[in-house]
Order: C-alpha cells, then structure tokens, then sequence
C-alpha cells in the first residue's frame, strides 16, 4: 500500500497484538488498517471498537466488514477492555464503533454502560468516546451526553459536497448538530475528517469553518490512504507542505484548543 509506515515489531507491539487477540477485543486500529499502528502501539495507545466488528453503512472509504446486521452485543468485551487497562497500565482510553442501525438505540446505551463500568473501575483513566450519529436519534445523544465520558468526539469524516456519493446515509449538517451538542455538554469534544477525494480548497475551507461554528474544543484533518487494493484509491495526494501550511492558516484564523493538522492525521492520534 502507498504511503503505509514501516513497522519495526518491537515487545510493546508484539504483546499489543496478542493480548488484544487473547481478550478477543477489535480495535479500529487493525480493522481500519491505520498507517498509525507501529507508533500508537508502542507508545501504548489503542482505539477500542465496540458493538461488534460489522458495521451496518457502506461508507466507500472504510475498511471494516459490512452487513445489514451487525455482531450480538458481547458484555464479557466490557471486562476485557478492563484488563487490558491493567495488563497495559494505560491512563486513556478512546473507544469508537461500528455503526449499529439495527439497534433500537444505536448502541448509544451500551456506550454510556462501558463508560460508567471503566470509571468504577479506575476513575483515573481519561476515557474518549468517537461515536457514530445514532441515525441522528436526540434520545440516543443524550444517552452519550450524560454518560460517564470524559471526551466526546464525532467525526464529519469528509467534506460536505462527498457525502452523497461516499457516505450516502449520513447528513451533515446533522452530523455538525451533534457537534454543537457535544460542545455545549460541558465536556472536551473533539472532530476530524480526512481529504483526498476530490474535494477543492474551498471545500475544505469550508468544511473547517462549519466545524469551527459549533466551538468543539480539537480538530484532526488527515489524507485519506486505501485501506487495501480493493478500497478506492485517493484522487489526489496532498503534500506535507499543503498540509504545514492549513495547519498554520487554521492555527491563525480559529479559536481551536489543539488542532493535528498533517498527512497521517487521525482523530484517535492527537492526544486530548
Ligand atoms: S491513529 Fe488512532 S486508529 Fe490509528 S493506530 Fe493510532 S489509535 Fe489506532
């Protein structure tokens, strides 16, 4: 694959691997194939995937298996999650899913339940949740609004004039509504979204510009790589000068807490 970080499998990734394959517990990290993987490992960072490893969208970009139905809900996945913390000593955790639409709720109570059982666990670990859009149901943001989260985080993932033909059921102008809520529900909050489809400057500009309109507090943009052969390849490239130099036009022009600006660029990457 282009562009895809070599990894030197050193002990922290190795025991990374196999406990995550012993506790039976999927990351987006492997599923999504992040160019990230070698480095987040070693340094201990991990990005749970719950609610099974089947999502029920067709997003064309993404690398997890797709179904109408998703995964039965695994409770035992909830302890696992716990012992990993120990066996890795970790002080954070982001957690993100699949999509669930055949789920009355989303998933969104499942979420608030892991969130509530990790704080009485060990109330210290700083807990990210990266949540889908919940077919935009009010009662199922609320849910996640009033969990036991420290961050919460949805991503635009694209430009809005994509969406229709990359990720045909989501909406983004109610996608950028859930991100006003989540920056209004006194938590840290957090959004990303990836370029290298098609989109113009323009569309980008824009696209940051309505996020910046709902003050969530840290912003991610990043190139989207092919997950594989068979994922659609990237239209365009874009250098790590383009990228410096967003950077610095976002950093000179909006009011964002922290902003990760760069080619490997994802939500989970930049530390909250
Ligand atoms: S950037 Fe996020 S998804 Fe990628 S390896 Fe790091 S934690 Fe996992």
């Amino acid at each position: 694959m282009l562009y895809k970080k070599n990894i030197i499998f050193n002990q922290q990734i190795k025991e990374t691997y196999t406990h995550l394959k012993e506790l039976e517990l999927n990351t987006i990290c492997v599923e999504g194939n992040c160019p990230n993987i070698g480095e987040c490992f070693s340094k201990g960072k991990m990005t749970f995937l719950i609610l099974g490893d089947t999502c029920t969208r067709n997003c064309l970009y993404c690398n997890v298996n797709k179904s109408k139905r998703g995964k039965e809900l695994n409770f035992g996945e909830i302890e696992n999650i716990k012992k990993i913390i120990s066996l890795h000593r970790l002080n954070s955790v982001v957690i993100t899913s699949v999509t669930r639409d055949d789920l009355i709720d989303g998933g969104s109570h499942y979420y608030a339940l892991l969130c509530k059982e990790l704080k009485e666990f060990n109330n210290k670990v700083s807990i990210e949740i990266l949540t889908p859009d919940f077919g935009y149901d009010e009662k199922s943001i609320n849910t996640i609004i009033t969990s036991h989260a420290d961050i919460l985080s949805h991503n635009i993932e694209l430009t809005q004039s994509l969406y229709k033909k990359y990720r045909p059921v989501g909406n983004y102008t109610k996608s950028l509504d859930i991100l006003k809520q989540y920056a209004q529900s006194g938590k840290k909050s957090k959004s990303a979204f990836i370029i290298g489809f098609g989109e113009t400057d323009d569309d980008i500009k824009q696209t940051i510009y309505d996020i910046a309109s709902t003050n969530i507090h840290y912003l991610s943009i990043g190139q989207y790589l092919a997950p594989s052969k068979n994922h659609l390849k990237p239209l365009k490239y874009y250098s790590h000068e383009y990228f410096q130099t967003l950077s610095e036009w976002v950093k000179e022009n909006f009011n964002f807490e922290k902003i990760d600006v760069s080619f490997y660029s994802r939500s989970s990457y930049l530390d909250a």
